[in-house]
């Protein structure tokens, strides 16, 4: 399967910054031998749906709420992000689960609105520093596994180690191997058969120059990219690294 290349602006961007990063990826996207999204903030979604329209770029949403529509102030269901142009959504960001207490069964059951909103759901884990120190990554992200996604999940899952998040540190390629092994490993457990094919993101601090290595590892789907989806060149040298 093509590895896929997702961009989280997080809560950066107006109009005129959108189009400056969506064009040129619109016009830097062609022949890339994988699959590329950008995740603007919601207000951002239309704008850049608009300009990568008919374009190799796909576009998602950061979250949504786990209900249909109500008395929900604030918040954007699946559906809406759907009508704005969205066709994938992160969802269980570590941002999310500490700023907004999101839970495992929160991020599970938005995983299911996600899903029957049609988006394809991109579900985020991770281990802060201090579980990694006493290491305990893989009952962390084994637990965010088995809490956080359905039953027969069909989606993306990136594991973000919460301490590589922003800081310009990642872990080693052999510590990365092991996570995405480990979490193949439980995908396989949780969902049978379905579990062996879905695409495991890595993110965490991903630039330009790390992105080779990072994607040449097995079982590394693609890459979750914050700071370095800002600039669209920078995006896009990270889509060049990626395996075909
Ligand atoms: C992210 O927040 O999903 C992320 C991976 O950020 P950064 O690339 O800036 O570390």
């Amino acid at each position: 399967m093509r590895q896929l290349i997702a961009g989280n602006w997080k809560m950066n961007g107006l109009q005129e910054r959108a189009a400056a990063i969506a064009a040129p990826l619109r016009r830097g996207a062609d022949g890339l031998g994988c699959d590329l999204l950008v995740c603007p903030p919601a207000t951002l979604i239309t704008t850049v749906a608009h300009i990568l329209a008919g374009s190799e770029v796909a576009v998602g949403g950061q979250d949504c709420h786990a209900r249909g529509e109500g008395a929900h102030t604030g918040d954007i269901s699946a559906a809406m992000l759907r009508d704005a142009g969205a066709r994938y959504v992160i969802l269980g960001h570590s941002e999310r689960r500490a700023d907004h207490g999101e839970s495992d069964e929160m991020v599970r059951a938005k995983t299911v609105a996600a899903t029957a909103a049609g988006l394809t759901p991109i579900v985020c884990v991770g281990e802060t520093e201090a579980q990694r120190l006493a290491g305990e990554q893989n009952a962390v992200v084994g637990g965010q596994l088995a809490g956080s996604l359905p039953e027969g999940f069909v989606g993306v899952v990136a594991y973000e180690p919460v301490w590589a998040i922003g800081t310009g540190r990642t872990p080693t390629e052999e510590d990365v191997a092991a996570m995405h092994g480990f979490i193949r490993g439980r995908l396989v457990a949780l969902l049978g058969e379905g579990g062996a094919g879905l695409r495991i993101l890595y993110g965490g601090s991903v630039k330009p120059s790390n992105a080779a290595a990072l994607l040449g590892l097995p079982e590394v789907g693609g890459a979750l990219v914050g700071g370095a989806s800002l600039q669209a060149e920078d995006f896009l040298g990270i889509a060049r690294a990626a395996r075909a």
